[in-house]
């Protein structure tokens, strides 16, 4: 029975009658088609429903990158539960948090992992997975049959995501399968998606953007995909001359910037790069162009709201910029209370489909984030052209107040990155005794120049209000990021805490 609500069955439908055509290949293993994978989702929905896991029941994924991982996220979709993956880099103390929180049903971890979280699962049944697709999940779905989706109404949750938690507890997103659907087709038909591409995808697959915005715009396009384990230049530029999209972070652009084999004839297959989940820097942008030909296409997103804006496909695409609100996604910039005026900075707010359920069990946060008549307070801080392109700026919690003035850390970026001698910058606040915060910059020179923190504050001065100069300007060799390439100013800050403390 075809369950239209259901985020599975409508993904299958998209590729239905196609089940020879080539769905992925992943290294050292064979390919696998549209029909071998949703078999194999199908026996997954099986072996957990076996497990004892029912309609709403959480099942928790910590493994590696693998299509039997692929299939483990379909089969659970498919069971009517929620999938909830975590990061393979969590240690066994944070994932003890997110098992006492969500209380899944069924854990699958790494082999090599069976003991620690054995021994914080309670009561969850462990099962394992690992790099090669092998594990006592595996063996209890092989030799299993078909299975049909559970029913499932729109707003029921297909997945519960944890937020990366860069200020206090890490919370989880409950993501519905209309959340889901609505967004993957949206984007598949606003980035022209269709069975002729071929997606490189070097993503990992717990988070937002490798496992819904790359794997489920694949699959609803019935596209091939080239499976990577992680980011690899070397196995990215030989994907490239058979493929036609890439979706990364913006540290994936940077890093195959400096590989000489990227050339307008090595890229001549492609027709579509994109990307988000950090800001790309306008300098990359210009970069890209200028040695490959092709202009990158910068999304916007986050795991509350799946993806919210867009530059388009067809029109210009605007460096600096997120584009425009994606069909069907309202936006709005606020300040207590109000809209701002175009081109002034406030905090964005999005409403439409793509937005969450809720966070799991935190009524409370929820209530304070996503407002009764559907509006998302994103907490990003953003300013919208004349042309109606929306620019991020930045976090609203990154927002410097210094003497009870407000900075806003990218306009004092921009300006430090723009000089010569610059590779990238971050702006942070520090305590300081008289002003409140100070404001403070972290610079990466570029490999091939020096600038000194002198030259640095000669310029600003010139440029700059005096309140927005950064009292101090420190060069280190690089920024801390995290996985999804996000520049870690929380661990800035602390690493620069004390810079005024008094003695
Ligand atoms: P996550 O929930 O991990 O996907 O993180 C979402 C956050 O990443 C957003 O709230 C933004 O702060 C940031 N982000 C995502 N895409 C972009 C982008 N294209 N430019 C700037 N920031 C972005």
């Amino acid at each position: 029975m075809y369950d239209d609500n259901h985020l599975i069955s409508q993904l299958h439908a998209a590729s239905k009658g196609q089940e020879t055509r080539n769905f992925a290949t992943f290294p050292a293993r064979a390919s696998v088609t549209y029909g071998e994978l949703y078999a194999g989702a199908e026996r997954n929905a099986a072996a957990l429903v076996a497990m004892g896991v029912k309609p709403g029941d959480r099942v928790a994924v910590q493994v590696e990158k693998t299509i039997e991982a692929i299939q483990l996220y379909l089969g659970t979709v498919m069971a009517g539960a929620v999938f909830l993956p975590l990061n393979t880099a969590y240690t066994s103390a944070e994932v003890a948090y997110f098992l006492g929180d969500a209380t899944p049903r069924v854990v699958v971890c790494d082999p090599a992992r069976i003991e620690e979280v054995a021994a914080i699962a309670g009561a969850a049944r462990v099962v394992t997975l690992d790099a090669k697709g092998l594990g006592t999940l595996t063996d209890s779905v092989v030799g299993r049959g078909g299975f049909t989706p559970v029913s499932r109404g729109p707003d029921d949750l297909a997945a519960i995501l944890y937020t990366s938690g860069t200020t206090g507890r890490s919370k989880g997103a409950m993501l519905s399968h209309d959340n889901l659907a609505s967004n993957s087709l949206t984007l598949r038909d606003y980035w022209q998606f269709t069975e002729r591409d071929v997606l490189i995808h070097a993503l990992p697959i717990f988070h937002t953007h490798g496992l819904f915005v790359a794997t489920n715009v694949a699959l609803f396009a019935g596209a091939r995909v080239v499976f990577l384990s992680g980011f690899n230049a070397d196995q990215i530029l030989q994907a490239m001359p058979q493929a036609t999209a890439l979706m990364g972070v913006p540290t994936f652009y940077t890093r195959l910037l400096q590989d000489a084999r990227l050339t307008p004839e090595h890229a001549a297959n492609m027709r579509l790069f994109i990307s988000g989940s950090a800001p790309l820097l306008v300098d990359t942008h210009e970069q890209w162009q200028a040695r490959t030909g092709h202009r990158i296409l910068e999304r916007y997103g986050m795991t509350e709201t799946n993806m919210s804006t867009s530059n388009p496909y067809e029109g210009e695409r605007r460096a600096g910029t997120v584009g425009f609100p994606l069909p069907g996604v309202e936006a709005r910039i606020m300040e207590q209370g109000h809209e701002v005026a175009l081109g002034e900075t406030g905090v964005l707010e999005v409403r439409g489909p793509n937005v969450f359920q809720g966070y799991w069990q935190m009524p409370e946060k929820t209530a304070e984030e996503l407002q009764a008549d559907g509006w998302f307070i994103t907490g990003d801080l953003a300013r919208q052209d004349a042309d109606g392109y929306i620019t991020i700026v930045g976090r609203q919690k990154d927002l410097v107040i210094t003497g009870g003035f407000n900075v806003y850390p990218k306009e004092v970026e921009s300006l430090i990155d723009d000089l010569p001698g610059v590779l990238e910058s971050a702006v942070i606040g520090v305590p300081h005794p008289d002003f409140g915060e100070a404001v403070v910059a972290i610079v990466v020179p570029s490999a091939e120049h020096s600038i000194s923190a002198e030259r640095i504050a000669e310029v600003l001065s010139d440029q700059l209000a005096k309140f927005k100069q950064p009292k101090r300007i420190e060069l280190v060799a690089e920024l801390p990021r995290n996985t999804m390439g996000k520049v870690q100013k929380k661990a800035l800050r602390e690493d620069y805490g004390d810079l005024f403390a008094q003695k």
